[in-house]
């Protein structure tokens, strides 16, 4: 019996993404058990392509037509994934000449992929140029190396400068701009940047802000975009050319943990439709972009690992799964949390179980760091068991360390 004036325990958001048939989760309509059958091994990573595409027209209905949609794609750099997001966006966003590779073998179109990160290497900077994407330009010593291969490759670099706000994101997982940071230049050097690229005879498109992620307050976000537009405008000033492309970044979160809810897009839409009727105004040539990386695949995929043992130690349930931290690193809580908690967790083959109990997921890794889920209350569950790790579809198998105590590489499957 509960206490009478016990306050309700926060839970996990519904994940009725993925419908249920005869007791099991159903990915694109086939029963986890046969497509686990299908994919012949576990642990599997699998992403529903009409999840994809269902989350980008909801974002397209709730923003304004002006406003161009970019993929970030370390969130999920799948090559078959990419492929679809860059048919239903307006571009991809690399990090990295190894994610440039996979964008433009996907068939991206090289004007709408654009290069971010702190310490590009010369070489990868090269590759941009000669691809033709937008480099989003983060510091001085870029600018002579792009000079430089300008010169030699006779085509002028597309640049973009990333300045670091003098505000932050608040609320954010994760931090990406305000304060000392090695993202971008700061926005008091940004005069003397877009001289200096100027001066270089570099293509001059526009400006980068991208102050963080995991967000799931529309208010926070709002604010964030607000200071954007106005940081640029007063940018805009001391550029060498008129602003073509202004990239507002993103932060849309999804609610990952017990108590936290989905985003609210109607205020942030309302928001970007008044930002995008003074850009119209103020910088007529520019395009406002925004770019999401796990607001757009994150829930359209799971981790899927099977039960290999069931032990009880000291009254307590543990089912040891064949995958864990190796593969998910962020369900493990070892991924930029500072306080684990559970993600949300089902057992795939007995989704209306009646018979429920008090159990923890951990992995098959000879640590205490590999604990899927902690205490939770979910079917009572066997080996041979599937279980089911919801909000999975960004930073899991590129963001985890697969290599760690030699398991099997973990696979991912598309569908
Ligand atoms: C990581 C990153 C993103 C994507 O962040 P999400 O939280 O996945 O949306 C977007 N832009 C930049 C510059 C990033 O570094």
């Amino acid at each position: 019996m509960s206490q009478p004036n016990a306050p309700a325990l926060p839970t996990h958001a519904p994940m009725t993404q993925f419908a249920i048939a005869g007791g099991q989760l159903l990915i694109a309509g086939q029963p986890l058990e046969r497509l686990a059958a299908r994919i012949s091994q576990t642990p599997f990573y699998v992403y529903d392509r009409g999840l994809l595409a269902r989350r980008v027209a909801e974002l397209r209905a709730a923003l304004p037509a002006a406003v161009r949609l970019h993929y970030a794609m370390k969130a999920n750099p799948m090559p078959a994934l990419v492929g679809l997001m860059a048919g239903l966006v307006d571009g991809i966003d690399v990090a990295s000449a190894g994610e440039l590779k996979i964008a433009l073998d996907t068939g991206a179109i090289a004007r709408e992929i654009s290069f971010a990160g702190p310490g590009k290497r010369d070489g990868e900077l090269r590759q941009a140029v000669a691809a033709g994407v937008l480099v989003n330009l983060e510091s001085c010593r870029e600018v002579g190396i792009l000079a430089a291969v300008s010169a030699e490759l006779g085509v002028p670099a597309r640049v973009a400068l990333r300045v670091n706000p003098d505000f932050e994101l608040k609320g954010s997982g994760m931090k990406m701009g305000g304060g000392a940071k090695q993202f971008g230049v700061d926005a008091e050097e940004a005069p003397r940047l877009l001289k200096e690229i100027g001066a270089a005879g570099l293509q001059f498109e526009g400006f980068h802000l991208f102050a963080g992620s995991q967000n799931l307050r529309a208010e926070a976000i709002c604010e964030a975009q607000q200071q954007s537009w106005a940081l640029a405008r007063r940018l805009a000033d001391h550029a060498p050319a008129p602003v073509r492309c202004l990239n507002l970044g993103g932060g849309f979160g999804i609610p990952y943990f017990p108590g936290e809810q989905r985003l609210d897009l109607a205020p942030i839409g309302a928001n970007l439709a008044e930002l995008a009727a003074r850009a119209a105004a103020e910088m007529p040539q520019a395009e406002l972009v925004i770019e999401l990386g796990r607001y757009l695949v994150g829930e359209a995929g799971i981790y899927v690992t099977r039960i290999i043992d069931r032990k009880i130690s000291r009254d307590r349930v543990f089912l040891v799964v064949d995958g864990g931290l190796n593969h998910h690193l962020s369900a493990s809580g070892n991924f930029g949390q500072v306080l684990r908690k559970n993600y949300p967790v089902a057992i795939g083959n007995r989704m209306n179980a009646a018979e429920r109990e008090i159990a923890s997921v951990v992995g098959p890794l000879c640590t205490p760091l590999d604990l899927l889920a902690e205490s939770m209350d979910l079917p009572a569950a066997q080996p041979g068991d599937l279980v089911v790790i919801f909000q999975s579809g960004a930073y899991g198998a590129s963001a985890s360390p697969q290599a760690f105590l030699g398991h099997p590489a973990v696979i991912e499957a598309l569908v």
